[in-house]
């Protein structure tokens, strides 16, 4: 039988679907006994996650960020001074210990970072402070309303808070812009911001007065404005605690995903008594950037998946070079050497040592969608030159092994 690409009802091919195309990789799965939401990630799919966010962190660690950490629950007192409590009660997973006391596992983290922030007084020199921080936050999403890696009960936010004075707010955001800009370019994302205000007939959905909405609303203008853009402003559209810059990814099919957001927050800094000391030895107020790039790792694969059809950059392919021995008999002692001086250099070498033919061996390689192949028999152990085969290319270029591991870094 005769095999064709899935198509739609208008018998257009029909777009890979990431849930698929998850499986066909060995990238992902989710286990009923786990639970709907909670995906488990196998070891390739890890790699590709821990590649995404070593990433990001190359990005930031550029422009002066540092990474925290935090545990994965609070008080509920925690989520009551930050305003979670009271507006996303019924998405929060609570949690009560033996002695009664009431927790919630963490739904986002900007209430945590705000408490190492300030553990001791800061100086108006030390600012910005910015922390970086990869962790996974839990909400309690309805079932009939979750969706692959799409939406989820347990996500991973690449998130980061930068917390400034007022004056600051500008140069942060425009880095920040600057690290999005070249994250979603390298895999061929056109971006379109947008500005999302308040909605002025609406503000009790927001948390605070409506003077500091004015000014974090008018300095996002002015980032806006610098960076030339050409950015529609949307009401209403603003996080409960300030406005924001969204930012959406146009893929290769066609379709358009929200994706980064850079959101300025007035509010937490009032609610947690952020402040810094300025030069007359006062406390003055500072505000904070909440800052994802990818926003949740889970769900900016789901769109890259389908994006790329599975195709990675071989830089983040989990797999990045796949050796078919002709024989193992008498091939792959040879090749398993070859495979361990690529894994010495830095590559991701698999050494398919299955008993199928050559042909047998390429074509699987060319379905897990590994960038590179490289067939080992009597005359490529006879040869001083690997024959490297890219993905999809019928012809076999000759190049040394350093020449191959070169192709694997990011450019
Ligand atoms: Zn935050």
């Amino acid at each position: 039988m005769k095999k064709t690409a899935p198509q739609d009802s208008a018998g257009h091919e029909k777009s890979p679907d990431h849930k698929e195309l998850g499986a066909q990789l060995d990238l992902f799965l989710f286990s009923d006994l786990v639970g709907p939401g909670l995906p488990l990630w196998t070891p390739k799919g890890t790699i590709l996650r821990e590649a995404l966010d070593d990433f990001v962190w190359e990005l930031r660690a550029k422009r002066g960020y540092e990474k925290v950490e935090i545990p994965h629950m609070a008080k509920k007192d925690l989520y009551e001074k930050s305003g979670h409590w009271e507006k996303f009660k019924d998405d929060l997973f609570r949690v009560k210990t033996r002695e009664g006391h009431e927790f919630a596992i963490k739904p986002m983290n900007c209430p945590h970072h705000t408490q190492i922030y300030s553990r001791r007084p800061q100086s108006y020199r030390d600012l910005p402070v910015r922390y970086a921080n990869t962790t996974m936050c839990y909400r309690d999403e309805q079932t009939g309303e979750l969706n692959g890696l799409a939406r989820l009960r347990a996500f991973t936010q690449d998130d980061a808070h930068v917390f400034c004075r007022t004056s600051q707010a500008e140069e942060e955001i425009l880095k920040i812009w600057d690290i999005v800009d070249e994250f979603y370019s390298t895999f061929g994302f056109e971006l379109s911001p947008a500005l999302s205000l308040s909605d002025p007939k609406n503000m009790d959905a927001y948390l605070g007065d409506r003077a500091h909405w004015r000014e974090a609303e008018d300095t996002l203008r002015r980032v806006v404005k610098k960076r030339k853009a050409n950015v529609p402003e949307v009401l209403g559209e603003a996080a409960f605690y300030g406005p924001k810059i969204d930012f959406m990814a146009h893929d290769s099919l066609g379709r358009t995903w929200q994706v980064a957001t850079i959101q300025l927050d007035m509010n937490m800094p009032e609610r947690f008594d952020l402040t810094c000391i300025n030069e007359q030895g006062q406390p003055e107020r500072i505000v904070m950037i909440h800052a994802a790039i990818m926003g949740a790792i889970e769900r900016f694969l789901s769109i890259l998946l389908e994006h790329t059809a599975g195709v990675f950059p071989a830089w983040l392919a989990p797999i990045q070079i796949s050796v078919a021995t002709v024989s193992n008999e008498k091939h792959l002692e040879y090749a398993q050497k070859l495979a361990n001086r690529l894994t010495a250099a830095g590559a991701r070498v698999w050494v398919d040592d299955s008993d199928e033919s050559v042909g047998k061996k390429v074509r699987a390689s060319e379905q897990q969608k590994i960038p590179y192949t490289l067939v080992i028999g009597d005359k490529e152990m006879a040869g001083e030159k690997l024959a490297v085969r890219s993905r999809g290319e019928k012809d076999t270029m000759d190049m040394t092994p350093d020449e191959l591991v070169a192709k694997l870094k990011r450019a």
